[in-house]
């Protein structure tokens, strides 16, 4: 087929070639078949602005300190927010988790997401995405790991590779946003997105990151359009 005037101005690797080397590479990643649902709210909750080693721990010290979800509503912001120190923002962090799980509570009866099961995917991003301290990328997070829902998150490292493989076009230094993220959604392949998701962050980080890339032993390098170098 001819190429299109958009296909020549923006050369775009195969999302679903990418998918396939990077599962030679890396392997597909697997899931519990059934998350804890609240856990994995929580951890994403606390996975932004961080490291995963911080959040890790910060998730563990939390738990330990709160073994019941249904205690948070009604715990004092102070003594949520002792075990979050490691991550930042601890103050913040610790009252969008109560104010949250009191909606929860408040919408469904009591603290649970087990009806988000049967909503649709966009019905159950939008009412994410209006509890306090939830965006776009913490909602679809949940939804991939802990609904094993059709969507497709994107972080920094995905968000920066999509532009080096021509998914959107260079977004020249601009953060994430609304209608790119969107983009790569409606592009990437469903079969699998959670592996996809994770082996690009690997991707990522082993050869493609912000500062440096190492193409000739990039495993996406023969369907990649910045492929530079050997
Ligand atoms: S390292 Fe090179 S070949 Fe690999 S994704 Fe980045 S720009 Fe493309």
């Amino acid at each position: 087929m001819k190429n299109s005037r958009r296909d020549l101005a923006h050369p775009r690797a195969s999302p679903e070639a990418v998918d396939r080397l990077l599962l030679t590479h890396y392997g597909p990643y697997r899931t519990p078949p059934q998350p804890h649902l609240l856990d994995e709210l929580l951890y994403f909750m606390l996975s932004t602005r961080t490291t995963t080693p911080a959040c890790d721990a910060a998730f563990r010290a939390f738990r330990k300190r709160f073994p019941r979800h249904d205690r948070l509503p009604d715990a004092p912001v102070e003594e949520l927010a002792a075990p979050l120190r490691g991550v930042g923002l601890a103050q913040r962090r610790a009252s969008d988790i109560r104010e949250s799980w009191r909606l929860l509570r408040e919408r469904f009866g009591r603290v649970t997401l087990a009806p988000l099961r049967r909503m649709a995917p966009n019905e159950a991003e939008a009412f994410l995405v209006s509890l306090p301290g939830i965006g776009v990328k913490v909602a679809r997070c949940f939804l991939m790991f802990g609904l094993h829902a059709p969507v497709f998150a994107v972080d920094t490292h995905i968000w920066r590779l999509s532009q080096r493989l021509g998914w959107i076009a260079d977004q020249r230094g601009a953060a994430p946003h609304q209608k790119g993220v969107d983009e790569i959604q409606a592009l990437v392949p469903m079969t699998d997105p959670v592996s996809l998701h994770v082996n690009l962050i690997f991707l990522g980080r082993d050869f493609c990151n912000a500062r440096e890339r190492n193409c000739p032993a990039c495993p996406v390098r023969a369907v990649c359009p910045s492929a530079v170098g050997g």
